[in-house]
């Protein structure tokens, strides 16, 4: 399996450190990290950021109030569709795309590529198809970018021990290396992504946490802009705390087997793509760094 390291959406809010802790300036740097994953089996997407139909089109693909609140950067080149062909590739060679969740800037690319079969929890196909949907809900599902998806696989969860984790193993035309880890919290149906390489695992965690100074596993510490970002948007905020301390457990006990990271923080992405760059397939946990890097209990 090669992977790669995919920024397929950039937003900029304002208030710069305050949500990425790094910025010097007045706006903030958030990238929306995917995976673009060589298989046996044809290409696999993991999460599509948005997509080309949400820079020529934003709205109603994206809410108004979404789009001004994350000062969302729409670029045709980070689209994951332009990112496969740079790569000599073509949409159609794209079979899967497993989503860690529905929300806009994670769905926005699906429909650029009409063949894939696309892999999503049910509890998450189901919170996004509500009828009735408060407002959190209608500002972060939006039909328009998935309602001409024909081929749907949804999954329960559960089935299949990782880590502690009841992870979904068996995803309809899959190898048995990829797997979805439900950490249900940010969105009802949320899930992270393992993989499994030669190198060791890879867990892209989605949105069960935005900052790799939370992974931090002696001071998990997140900024205040995206403490309350993530708090605002938590589905079920009880079950969002529970996962992530799950995932700093997981790291604490099998950091250097498994490499965590999450959608949006341009540090891990960075680090990913500089080790993808020389070494592919993935890295091992232990070679992340300091962001991403276990810490062995003593
Ligand atoms: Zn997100």
């Amino acid at each position: 399996m090669r992977i790669h390291h995919l920024n397929c959406g950039t937003h900029c809010p304002l208030g710069g450190a305050l949500f990425d802790g790094s910025s010097r300036g007045p706006l903030a740097s958030i990238v929306t990290h995917c995976l673009l994953i060589e298989t046996n089996q044809g290409l696999v997407l993991v999460d599509t950021g948005y997509g080309l139909q949400d820079v020529r089109h934003p709205h109603p693909r994206i809410s108004r109030l979404m789009r001004a609140v994350l000062n969302i950067r729409l670029r045709e080149r980070e689209t994951a569709l332009r990112q496969v062909e740079q790569r000599g590739f073509s949409a159609r060679d794209v079979r899967h795309i497993v989503l860690t969740h529905l929300d806009f800037d994670h769905a926005g690319g699906l429909e650029d590529f009409p063949q894939a079969r696309v892999h999503v929890m049910e509890s998450e196909r189901d919170a996004a198809e509500k009828k009735r949907r408060d407002f959190a809900a209608r500002l972060r599902y939006r039909p328009a970018q998935w309602d001409d998806v024909r081929d749907w696989r949804a999954y329960a969860a559960g089935g299949e021990p990782w880590f502690g984790f009841d992870a979904v193993r068996s995803l309809d035309g899959l190898p048995p290396e990829i797997l979805m880890v439900p950490l249900p919290g940010h969105t009802l149906g949320h899930a992270g992504v393992a993989l499994r390489t030669d190198q060791g695992w890879l867990l892209h965690a989605g949105d069960a946490y935005f900052h790799h100074r939370e992974m931090n596993v002696r001071h998990p510490h997140c900024t205040p802009g995206l403490s309350a970002y993530q708090t605002l948007l938590a589905a079920d905020r009880a079950a969002r705390r529970d996962n992530q301390q799950r995932l700093l457990d997981l790291k604490r006990r099998h950091g250097s087997q498994i490499a965590i990271f999450c959608s949006h923080d341009a540090e891990e992405l960075k680090a990913l793509q500089q080790i993808a760059d020389g070494f592919n397939p993935a890295p091992r946990g232990g070679r992340l760094p300091d962001s991403a890097r276990a810490r062995h209990p003593a």
